[in-house]
């Protein structure tokens, strides 16, 4: 066993309170339950996180969203955009998911990497929500641990098939001159279809998002590298593509923190994504995610965002695999 086994965040209370939703929550306590019958993980892997505090919070989010969300104060269209019913506890459970990032990223800090069940909610912008978004945990773990002197740096590699445009929203430059793409190299060939690759400045955080271009957001902010991927992209040509991707963004960015968002919907069952990739594909991703993080050594957090599948057990599956590939490659 490697001397920093690989920890697990998790909290049976973080459910989100949805009903009959195309979003199944139940899908946490079940990647639960696989990983402790795999026999990968045992209880002591996993690590709950305390409530999440409002400071951390207000370092993404406005003073005014945070108060609308704890008071209940939401326009007609402000709810609407969230595609979710508000709740007190929905937003409870928000406050949790975005601790959980929190104590994420600190432990992959301490100890190399480490997989949230659960957050990835990257449609929530500073001053709104969208998308089942309420929160945007992965902005508010990277800026919490910057607050804190742990990195100035952080890079969030989001392979959920719908583009992060809460999150290339957060993190965007703005003004600033694109960066050249790097050739490929030798060891990678570029796939026959093309996705249209566009690259933005960014600040301290590098975002590179890989989504199906035809897909919500219909606005998409710009990441730092966009790979928009055309519908039924195969294992072999999104492989080929993250390649390309991972060697650009190292090319042009040295982070001291990776936030992989991991997203189960690029698969091919997805009742919300447009892609063709396989359960077996979706674990090939991970491991290089996984296996680019180790060899670089960069510390790296996950976050396991949507799934939505046809039959809810392929995306606890997939998710679960997101797990044990992050054991396979950290021990
Ligand atoms: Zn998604």
């Amino acid at each position: 066993m490697s001397r920093f086994p690989v920890k697990l965040v998790y909290s049976d209370k973080a459910t989100l309170p949805l009903g009959d939703h195309v979003f199944h929550s139940g899908k946490y306590r079940r990647i639960r339950e696989c990983l402790l019958r795999s026999g990968a993980y045992t209880e002591d892997d996993f690590i709950s996180a305390p409530p999440c505090e409002e400071r951390d919070l207000l370092l993404v989010h406005t003073q005014l969203w945070i108060d609308k969300l704890k008071h209940g104060a939401l326009s007609t269209r402000e709810e609407l955009e969230l595609e979710v019913p508000y709740s007190k506890e929905l937003v409870a459970a928000f406050w949790l998911m975005a601790s959980g990032s929190v104590v994420a990223a600190q432990q992959a800090l301490l100890s190399g990497c480490c997989v949230h069940i659960g957050g990835g909610f990257h449609h929530a912008f500073t001053d709104h929500g969208e998308g089942f978004c309420l929160i945007n945990d992965i902005a508010v773990a990277i800026r919490r641990v910057q607050r804190d002197g742990h990195i100035a740096r952080a890079m969030v590699i989001d392979c959920d098939v719908h583009q992060g445009n809460g999150t290339a929203a957060i993190f965007g430059a703005g003004a600033g001159k694109p960066f050249p793409s790097a050739p490929w190299s030798a060891s990678v060939q570029p796939p026959k279809r093309v996705a249209n690759v566009t690259t933005s400045a960014c600040k301290d955080v590098f975002t590179v998002s890989l989504h199906q271009e035809s897909n919500y957001p219909y606005i998409k902010p710009p990441s730092s590298i966009d790979v928009n991927l055309p519908d039924g992209t195969t294992d072999m040509e999104y492989l080929e593509w993250l390649g390309f991707a991972l060697e650009n963004a190292c090319a042009h960015f040295e982070p001291e923190l990776i936030c992989y968002v991991a997203g189960a919907d690029p698969y091919a069952g997805d009742q919300l994504g447009g892609l063709g990739m396989t359960i077996q594909g979706l674990k090939e991703r991970d491991l290089m995610v996984y296996n680019f993080a180790r060899d670089h050594g960069f510390p790296i957090m996950t976050t396991l965002a949507g799934g939505y599948a046809e039959n809810p057990e392929d995306t606890v599956t997939i998710h679960v695999n997101t797990a044990l590939a992050a054991k396979e490659v950290f021990g």
